[in-house]
């Protein structure tokens, strides 16, 4: 233990984390339609049964990669703008710049997004 506060870094018998091929550093279970979502071909893409991990290091070429060490690089990648910026569940609305964290502190921000979304703002 390293004295990391996050409770979801704990260890399971699954696998949660897997290291980015490229440059080494374990990162997190992405769902697999996350990745269809960004992919620009995603039919020819075989999922099979394997589990995808996000590396979110903006320097690296890797976007998506599998457990059994086959990549997906930003050339894949549908959006390339602003793909490495955030996780798609680090940010709840990316035009108010609202947070998971934000809302937890403050529901009523969510709210406001939503009425503000309604207004077509
Ligand atoms: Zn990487």
């Amino acid at each position: 233990m390293t004295g990391c506060s996050s409770s979801n870094m704990r260890k399971t018998s699954r696998p949660n984390t897997h290291r980015c091929p490229a440059n080494g550093i374990e990162y997190r279970v992405v769902s697999i339609r996350t990745i269809a979502h960004h992919l620009k071909q995603p039919w020819r893409w075989d999922i099979g049964a394997r589990s995808f991990f996000y590396c979110e290091d903006p320097d690296c070429e890797v976007v998506y990669f599998a457990d059994d060490d086959s990549v997906i690089t930003k050339s894949e990648i549908r959006t390339q703008v602003g793909i490495k910026s955030g996780s798609d569940d680090s940010f709840l609305c990316y035009c108010f710049g609202v947070s998971k964290a934000d809302v937890l502190q403050n529901p009523s921000i969510k709210e406001y997004v939503v009425e503000q979304t309604k207004q077509g703002l």
